[in-house]
């Protein structure tokens, strides 16, 4: 059963410079995840001495604090520095992999193109795999003609395919996997089924042109809607 105290850290009212996770002696409010999970951080710990995550974690740490720039005369003042995709493939780099599996969508097939070529550019060897692989019909998985995109027609559509998509980077032994524009819930049979670790580099959100967070930042105005 689910504890009543159960982590709540998006509701957490104490300061930054005073929370149990962000400094020493600090303290966490009844409902505290530092404080109430010892035995999961417990293990979250001997998992980062494990091999496979040991140096990972690290150099994902070091990327993370190489993402920032201080601002002079202005302490504890951070300029952003480099986009997504400048992150991953000196990440990529900095893991010596020399094999990367790129899983897109086919909405978003030029930004492929481009992001293919800009990792071929950096030197490493690319394995790019399309969601509609294999051209399976819709109907394979159980939809019927109505759950069809285009429903009038009697003609074949073929279904996302992101067990497929995990499959042939599998097959072809990439040593991390970055994901394009995959749906909701097809993203998760990806993650789920790929061998390599992930990255996204974008994920699918058609209203906004792939900007998810948009409708976050406007919820109180234009998008009050969603709540
Ligand atoms: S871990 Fe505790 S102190 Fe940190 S944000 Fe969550 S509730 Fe707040």
């Amino acid at each position: 059963m689910i504890k009543d105290n159960y982590g709540k850290c998006a509701k957490c009212p104490i300061k930054p410079q005073t929370r149990t996770c962000m400094v020493n002696d600090g303290v966490g409010p009844i409902y505290c995840s530092t404080k109430n999970y010892p035995d999961a951080l417990v293990k979250a710990d001997e998992k980062y001495q494990e091999k496979k995550y040991s140096e990972f974690a690290k150099q994902a740490s070091i990327q993370e604090y190489e993402g920032y720039e201080s601002v002079p005369d202005k302490p504890g003042v951070f300029l952003p520095k480099k986009p997504r995709i400048v992150e991953i493939y000196e990440f990529c780099k900095k893991m010596g992999y020399k094999r990367l599996g790129l899983a897109f969508c086919y909405g978003l097939k030029d930004e492929a193109v481009i992001v293919e070529q800009i990792l071929c550019d950096h030197g490493f060897e690319v394995v790019s795999v399309i969601c509609k692989v294999g051209g399976k019909d819709k109907t394979t998985i159980g939809l019927s003609q109505n759950n069809k995109i285009c429903p009038e027609s009697d003609s074949h559509e073929s279904m996302c395919n992101p067990i497929g998509q995990a499959e042939v980077l599998n097959a072809e032994k990439t040593e991390f996997n970055i994901v394009l524009g995959l749906c909701v819930g097809h993203d998760s049979l990806f993650f789920k089924n790929s061998e390599a670790m992930c990255t996204v580099l974008a994920v699918k959100d058609r209203a906004t042109g792939h900007n998810p967070l948009m409708p976050i930042y406007t919820s109180r105005s234009y998008y009050e809607y969603i709540k």
